[in-house]
C-alpha cells in the first residue's frame, strides 16, 4: 500500500502535544486493531468484490461518532464510533454501508488540497521514554487524507448516495451472511442521539450520512427477510471486539474516565486493558504491569498481552526486560508493528550486542509495512550505530520521502549514492527516491 504523502506539521509522539493542526487527524496504529480489522471486514470486503488485502480499515483518533471512505480503498473509522457500538455486528454494519460508498464512487474529493495527519502508534505512548530512545520525531508521518476527514464535517452524502450505499452495504452483509441486526440497532441508535438535547459525543456520522426514518424501514424490511438475520454474532470476534474496544477507549481517553468506566471492580479481561493504559499513560508502570500480569494470567502466550508488557516495560526505562516478551509476540505473529517495538527495546539496551537483530528485525519490517515513520527512523539509528552511514542516509530518505519532506529526502538520497555500490538494489532505491523527490520538489514549485 502505497499513498501520496505529504507532511505539514511534525509531531511528538507525546501526550503532553496538544498543538496538533486545527484540522490535523491522528491515525491510531496498532497490530492487534489492524489484525482485527482485516478480519471483521474481510468477508464484507470480499462480498464487495474487492481483494482484502487492498482494503483497509483504519482507525482515526476523534471522539465524533463517525466513519468515511477517503484514500482510495479506505474506510476510517473513528475511535469515538467504536467506543460507541455495543458489538462487532454494528461495526461491520457500517463497515458494510461504507464500502458501498467506495463501490459507489462516493468519495469526497478536495483535489490539490492537502492536510497534515499524523500516525499515532498505540506502542508509543509515553513522550518521554520515546524521546530518550532516540524517538523524537516518531510519533509524525503523513497520508493525505486529513483534509477529506475534515471535509466531511461540512459536506454530505446525498441521499440517493445513501440509499445506494444502503442496498450495497445490504447485499455485502447478505452475501457474507453476516446479519443486518447490528447495522440496524446503530443506526437506530444515532438516531435517537439526534432527537436528544445533550448529545453526549458528536455525532457527525448522522450529518454526513443523513439518517432518515425511511431509511431504516427500507433497510429493516431488507435485512428481516435474509436468512442470516437471526444468525449470531461469532463469540470469538466478538471477543476481539471487546479487547480492542476496551485497549483503544485506554489510549485516547483522559485516564480518570477510563477508570470511571472501567473501575478496579471489573475485574474482566477488557477492563484490565482498558486500565493498564490509563495507569501507564498516567506513569503507574507497576500498577500498569499488573494489569498486563493480570492479562497474561488469563493466556501466557497471547502476543497482544506480550507487547503490552514490553511496550510499559520499555517507556518505563527498562528495555532489557521487555526485548523477551517482546521477541515471543513478535515470533507469534511476525506482525511489523510489533517487530519495530522489539527493535525500538533492542536499540533502547545501548548494547551493541542487540544491534544485529535490531537491524535484522527492523528491515523485515520495512519490507511489510513502509507506512510507518518510526521504523524507518529506528533503522537509520542502527544502521549509523554500525557504522553504515550510507545505508543510514537511505532509512532517512525513505522517511524523509514518506512523510513528504522532499528537499530532506533529496540531500539524504545523495547523500546514500555517495557511499553506495553503484547498480546495487539500495543504490537504485535511493536513485529512485531522488528522482520522485526532484519531481515533487519541482511540481511543489510550479504550484507557488
Ligand atoms: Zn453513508
Amino acid at each position: 500500500m502505497r499513498h501520496s504523502l505529504k507532511l505539514c506539521a511534525l509531531i511528538l509522539a507525546s501526550l503532553a502535544c496538544t498543538a496538533r493542526p486545527a484540522l490535523a487527524q491522528q491515525i491510531l496504529r496498532d497490530a492487534e486493531t489492524e489484525a482485527f480489522m482485516a478480519d471483521m471486514s474481510g468477508p464484507l470486503v470480499k462480498a464487495a468484490g474487492m481483494e482484502p488485502k487492498n482494503v483497509q480499515v483504519m482507525v482515526i483518533n476523534d471522539p465524533e461518532i463517525n466513519a468515511f471512505v477517503a484514500g482510495g480503498q479506505y474506510v476510517w473509522v473513528h475511535s469515538g464510533l467504536i467506543a460507541q457500538a455495543d458489538n462487532v455486528n454494528q461495526l461491520q454494519g457500517v463497515v458494510a454501508h461504507e464500502l458501498g460508498h467506495i463501490e459507489g464512487g462516493h468519495v469526497i474529493r478536495t483535489d490539490g488540497i492537502k492536510e497534515a495527519t499524523s500516525v499515532t502508534l498505540l506502542s508509543l505512548v509515553l513522550g518521554a521514554a520515546a524521546i530518550a530512545a532516540g524517538g523524537a520525531e516518531a510519533g509524525m508521518g503523513i497520508m493525505g487524507l486529513g483534509q477529506q476527514a475534515a471535509m466531511t464535517q461540512y459536506l454530505a452524502f446525498s441521499r440517493a448516495q445513501e440509499s445506494s450505499a444502503d442496498l450495497a452495504g445490504a447485499r455485502y452483509l447478505h452475501t457474507a451472511g453476516i446479519s443486518g441486526r447490528g447495522s440496524l440497532e446503530f443506526f437506530k441508535k444515532l438516531q435517537n442521539q439526534e432527537y436528544r438535547l445533550a448529545i453526549p459525543q458528536d455525532n457527525s456520522y448522522g450529518r454526513t450520512h443523513p439518517l432518515s426514518g425511511e431509511r431504516i424501514n427500507v433497510l429493516r424490511e431488507v435485512y428481516e427477510v435474509d436468512p442470516a438475520w437471526t444468525r449470531p454474532v461469532d463469540p470469538a470476534l466478538e471477543a476481539r471486539f471487546e479487547r480492542i474496544k476496551a485497549k483503544l477507549v485506554g489510549f485516547v481517553s483522559e485516564p480518570a474516565q477510563t477508570l470511571i468506566k472501567y473501575p478496579e471492580s471489573d475485574q474482566s479481561l477488557p477492563a484490565h486493558y482498558a486500565r493498564a493504559y490509563a495507569w501507564h499513560k498516567s506513569a503507574y508502570p507497576q500498577k500498569a504491569l499488573s494489569e498486563a500480569d493480570a492479562l497474561l494470567a488469563t493466556a501466557p502466550h497471547d502476543p497482544y498481552f506480550l507487547e503490552l508488557k514490553g511496550q510499559i516495560l520499555l517507556e518505563s526505562g527498562k528495555p532489557a526486560e521487555a526485548i523477551a516478551p517482546l521477541r515471543e509476540a513478535v515470533k507469534l505473529t511476525n506482525q511489523p508493528l510489533i517487530s519495530v517495538l522489539l527493535s525500538h527495546a533492542l536499540i533502547a539496551t545501548e548494547d551493541e550486542a542487540n544491534f544485529a537483530e535490531a537491524e535484522q528485525v527492523l528491515r523485515m519490517a520495512v519490507q511489510r509495512d513502509r507506512e510507518n515513520p518510526f521504523a524507518w527512523y529506528q533503522l537509520g539509528v542502527v544502521y549509523e550505530r554500525r557504522g553504515d552511514s550510507p545505508r543510514a542516509a537511505l532509512a532517512t530518505a525513505e522517511r524523509y520521502e514518506m512523510i513528504g519532506q522532499y528537499p530532506m529526502a533529496l540531500r539524504s538520497a545523495d547523500a546514500a549514492m555517495q557511499g553506495l555500490k553503484p547498480g546495487t538494489v539500495d543504490y537504485l532505491r535511493a536513485q529512485d527516491i531522488a528522482m520522485v523527490s526532484r519531481a515533487a520538489i519541482e511540481q511543489q514549485r510550479k504550484k507557488r
